[in-house]
């Protein structure tokens, strides 16, 4: 049967770059040896690490000053390492979920953390508006998909401090302009690769700032000196990502992404709309085109497990909510096919003449 993946994370990859990674698995380039038994070091994965970090700068149109960087430990060891290496006295955070607040957490053992505004009031179900950035923090942190609520912020902040985002979940979503960034980090594991590996976009003349001493493996300096290999490297898991960005390269880019994820959320968002027994979770103007939240109406939320049972028997799999919002999220990126959406926005509807009071 035809698996439909809405899984939030690790989550859909598409089939050819899983297909070419199984392939350099067993042999990369037909050199008679995998890409996981190969020096980090030699020529043959010297060009996985350059070619990677060329079709990051192309497709997101990355300026001269950047460098992009493939570490270890995930987006939550961003959250401690960006202080570490950026925070002198204060910095300021945009509070829109349990990852924001994960990252401001960390903030705190460097210095002083300003919450410019929040909205855990509504369980974050939506982007605050109307804030003020301090111009006396060092940089200003948010959050660009809150993957747990569905929410999403579209716009490049004018900020007048160094702007930072933990783009984990929309990163190649659509285009960025990362001028207006410090720095862009992320997990790959959401829409770019499997687990194991952290995408840091990091413009050079924002560190070497701070006081205090960074221990070497915390240092960013450290890994640009060394082109992220001051130590092994997660070789595979940046060997699916350059799968995946030639798989977007082919497709035509972030902007024909974006297209088509626009596409396919409004399929989704127009049908819970419409149909009686559903309703989103997030406010309108912040919806995420990457995490769509819904849940049962009150009077028809008994039927939960059923419609998790209805789905999974379509061949549909990933369809919980975080357990903090309930209900279900379906996770639609840049590797989930439109077809994935329709067959749920159809099994919704033969659901709701089922079950329509
Ligand atoms: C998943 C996620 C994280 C956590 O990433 P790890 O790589 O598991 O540390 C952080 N931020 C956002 C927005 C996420 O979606």
């Amino acid at each position: 049967m035809k698996k439909h993946n809405f899984s939030a994370g690790p989550s859909i990859l598409a089939r050819e770059v899983i297909e070419n990674t199984a392939n350099a698995v067993l042999d990369l380039n037909g050199i008679g040896l995998s890409v996981m038994e190969i020096s980090h070091r030699g020529k043959d994965f010297q060009a996985v690490m350059d070619e990677t970090v060329a079709l990051f700068k192309e497709l997101l149109n990355i300026p001269e000053g950047y460098q992009v960087l493939f570490l270890g430990g995930g987006a939550s060891l961003q959250f401690c390492m960006l202080p570490y290496n950026m925070l002198n006295k204060k910095a300021a955070y945009l509070e829109t979920g349990v990852w924001a607040k994960k990252a401001a957490k960390e903030a705190k053992f460097f210095g002083e953390v300003n919450i410019v505004a929040s909205s855990a009031d509504k369980n974050f179900s939506y982007i605050p508006k109307g804030f003020t950035i301090p111009a006396d923090a060092d940089y200003f942190h948010i959050t660009t998909n809150n993957t747990i609520y569905g929410t999403e912020i579209f716009e490049d902040f004018d900020s007048p401090v160094p702007l930072v985002a933990d783009m984990s979940s929309d990163i190649f979503s659509r285009p960025v302009d990362v001028s207006k960034y410090a720095m862009i980090y992320g997990g790959a594991q959401k829409n770019l690769g499997p687990a194991g590996v952290t995408f840091v976009i990091v413009r050079e003349d924002v560190l070497g700032k701070v006081d205090r001493p960074i221990p070497t493996m915390l240092n960013y300096q450290t890994h640009i000196e060394n082109g992220s290999m001051f130590n092994t490297p997660p070789c595979l898991p940046i060997y699916t990502c350059m799968e995946t960005l030639r798989w977007l390269k082919k497709l035509g880019g972030v902007k024909v992404m974006q297209q088509k994820n626009q596409e396919k959320a409004a399929l989704l968002y127009d049908e819970i709309e419409r149909n009686e027994l559903f309703m989103g979770t997030a406010a309108k103007d912040s919806r995420s085109l990457m995490n769509i939240c819904f849940v049962l109406k009150d009077e028809y939320k008994e039927l939960e497990q059923e419609f998790f049972a209805f789905t999974a028997a379509k061949g549909m799999s990933g369809l919980k909510g975080h357990r903090s919002v309930g209900g279900f999220r379906a996770s639609t990126y840049n590797a989930l096919a439109k077809e994935s959406v329709q067959a749920l926005v159809e099994a919704m509807q033969e659901f709701e003449k089922k079950h329509k009071k």
